[in-house]
């Protein structure tokens, strides 16, 4: 059966896009986890976070009753803490760190207390940070997603006027366009981003592209800094013959279209093949069988011990029927009538370490066929090299070279996320618009130490 839009019913699209990880039923529920706590001193969970949530404080008052106190503990730190509470991979980070793993018992139940306190903020609209009085400075960021929004609201707070130009029409970034549907709606994305913005003092003009609709010499010009927070672009490609067939198509494009047209508008195939291991690939790949795919295969270089997912995240893949075919590498898609009809790979080998300090993948000669109709390609994405060498910034593999944290060769012009590490986790970028936000107003002469 070839590739095709509307596989299922829409009862159907519902039952497989619910939500992946739902909410505590009962306040009862979520009292007798917070309990389980040990408020640890120097908390693990904490020291684990990169926004630095103080965990055991914002558990401690959740006990008590005092939940909007522990939004406030959780927001301070992450801005878009109800939203990492859905799509951090928690298992590496806070509840990977978390003592009770060690009594060998389940560790508590971070993320889902902090979905508890942070949903019900968003629900209220409880307004946790006022804006202070405007100090008459003026900065432009470009990029209305995690790492923009983080340093956006950090400034606001502090006074400053903050215009975000964003080249979609809704903000949030990956959050809203590139994360797999059942773990955070576009609903809860709007929903994030207005609460976000509610602060006052941040306009953002959405439709904007930096390099197409507005130039970083403008922008210098006209506002006293600017700060970059464009992210990465789409899929590596695969480099390969047949990577321009019909059915051949982007991970980033394919969850985005899932995001941004409907469940039954995206074609899907039959057989789909997944080509990366990280979360976006996961994210691919379960979302093609919750389409309707009747197999989907991953196929990674390397092994289960170097892949870049969560062992959580496999295990959502292999409950929704994907198989993986480890230590196999795309060599070459087959085509009949200008359409996919099979995926010949490579069977590798681990050699030496290579620049990542994992062995790298060696092709052993040997090859197999996989027939498919769709391969998605999910190996890592590009950064957007032209923007950065065009805007003058010093780059580094066409991602912009930062001096300690945000600052760019170009004195009032700083740039964190995913334009700078290439890109890592929601929370990451959370961090790293702090980090700006800290850098710009050290730099206008108004440090918050
Ligand atoms: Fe509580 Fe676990 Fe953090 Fe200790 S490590 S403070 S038990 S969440």
């Amino acid at each position: 059966m070839p590739i095709q839009k509307n596989r299922l019913k829409p009862n159907e699209y519902d039952a497989n896009f619910q939500d992946i990880h739902p909410p505590f039923e009962t306040k009862d529920a979520a009292l007798v986890e917070a309990n389980r706590c040990l408020y640890c001193y120097d908390a693990p969970c904490t020291k684990s976070c990169p926004t630095g949530i103080d965990v055991p404080k914002f558990i401690r008052q959740i006990t008590t009753g005092n939940i909007k106190g522990s939004a406030h503990t959780i927001l301070a730190s992450n801005i878009m803490g109800a939203g990492c509470s859905r799509v951090c991979p928690v298992e590496k980070l806070c509840e990977g760190a978390c003592v009770y793993n060690l009594m060998e018992e389940d560790p508590i139940p971070i993320a889902k207390l902090q979905r508890y306190s942070t949903e019900m903020a968003l629900e209220k609209n409880w307004k946790l940070f006022d804006r202070k009085p405007a100090v008459g400075k003026k900065v432009a960021v470009i990029g209305a997603g995690p790492a923009g929004l983080s340093c956006a609201h950090r400034l606001s707070r502090e006074g400053v006027d903050v215009t975000i130009f964003e080249k979609e029409q809704l903000g949030g970034g990956l959050m809203t366009y590139g994360i797999a549907a059942y773990k955070v709606t576009p609903g809860f994305c709007k929903d994030e981003v207005d609460y976000i913005l509610s602060i006052g003092g941040i306009n953002v003009k959405y439709g904007v592209a930096l390099g197409r609709d507005v130039q970083l010499d403008e922008l210098k010009k006209e506002f006293d800094a600017v700060y970059l927070a464009f992210g990465v672009g789409l899929a590596r490609r695969l480099d390969i013959p047949g990577e321009e067939l019909e059915g051949v198509v982007d991970a980033i494009s394919f969850i985005y279209d899932i995001r941004d047209k409907g469940f039954d508008k995206v074609p899907v195939g039959d057989k789909v093949a997944v080509i990366g291991m990280g979360m976006t690939a996961i994210d691919a790949a379960t979302q093609a069988r919750r389409l309707g795919a009747a197999e989907v295969t991953i196929l990674y270089r390397r092994t289960k011990d170097e892949m870049p997912c969560t062992q959580k995240e496999l295990d959502i893949a292999m409950l929704d029927g994907c198989k993986v075919i480890w230590l196999a590498a795309p060599k070459e898609v087959i085509g009949r009538d200008g359409k996919v009809i099979s995926l010949v790979a490579d069977v590798m080998i681990l050699g030496e370490p290579d620049a990542s300090g994992r062995r790298a993948p060696v092709a052993t000669g040997d090859t197999f066929s996989l027939d498919v109709d769709m391969v998605i390609k999910a190996a890592g994405q590009m950064p957007f090299v032209d923007l950065v060498k065009n805007a003058g910034l010093d780059e580094q593999g066409g991602k912009v070279r930062v001096k300690d944290q945000a600052i760019t060769n170009i004195s009032n012009v700083f740039a964190g996320g995913d334009c700078v590490n290439g890109g890592k986790e929601v929370v990451d970028a959370v961090q790293a618009g702090k980090d700006g936000a800290m850098q710009i107003l050290r730099f206008l002469g108004m440090p918050i130490e």
